[in-house]
């Protein structure tokens, strides 16, 4: 198991085991905290479905390319993994859990199964990538969907960039709040984005 199936491996069994322990209220609390998320990714699958399929369809997944797949070490935020264990069944998580246990011999992500990706919700980078070949083909026949693309990035920022209070952070010092720690956790430990908080909350005291 490499290192970064490791940390993938823990994390997933950290949250999943805690969530198990939580009683219904609070689980209810915490769906309705995710919620707007939700609602944000299923905007952004609407428009990749309608503008986007067509093309990656045929250019990357009939062909075995897979190119949005085909890194080894993908990001995924600690809040990537607490939104995805709130809304999978245990057939799922299982199912992650027992992938990152294989060795990943191939160029390719380790959880891109038969069948695609086997998360649920995937993680948020993957899922605001398009590849240049992709946007230049769409956006030069569409030009308003550049437009809105811009827009769904921005509101992206709105759940996992820390200048501002976001969801991906409070997730973090949720678990933070009751001992847990994972490497996952960025906008708590990468100093990059701790830069960011630390320039937002000067910027919000002037
Ligand atoms: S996590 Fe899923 S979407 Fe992201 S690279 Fe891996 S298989 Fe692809």
């Amino acid at each position: 198991m490499s290192s970064y199936q490791k940390e993938q491996a823990e994390t997933l069994n950290m949250v999943y085991r805690h969530l198990r322990t939580i009683s219904v209220q609070e689980r209810q609390r915490l769906l309705s905290q995710i919620s707007d998320y939700l609602l944000f990714r299923d905007t952004v699958d609407a428009f990749l479905g309608e503008h986007f399929d067509n093309i990656c369809t045929q250019k990357c997944y009939q062909s075995n390319l897979s190119a949005c797949c085909s890194r080894e070490s993908i990001i995924t935020f600690f809040g990537d993994v607490v939104v995805n264990v709130l809304v999978s069944n245990e057939t799922e998580i299982n199912a992650l859990a027992m992938v990152l246990k294989k060795r990943n011999d191939g160029f390719k992500c380790i959880y891109l199964g038969d069948h695609g990706c086997m998360w649920r919700i995937k993680p948020i980078i993957c899922e605001m990538f398009l590849c240049d070949p992709a946007k230049a083909s769409v956006f030069k026949e569409k030009p308003l969907t550049n437009k809105l693309w811009i827009e769904l990035k921005e509101r992206e920022k709105h759940y996992r960039w820390p200048d501002r209070p976001v969801l991906f952070d409070d997730l973090e010092k949720y678990f933070m709040a009751v001992g847990y720690s994972s490497p996952l956790m960025y906008l708590n430990n990468s100093p990059g984005l701790l830069r960011v908080k630390e320039l937002a909350g000067k910027s919000n005291q002037k």
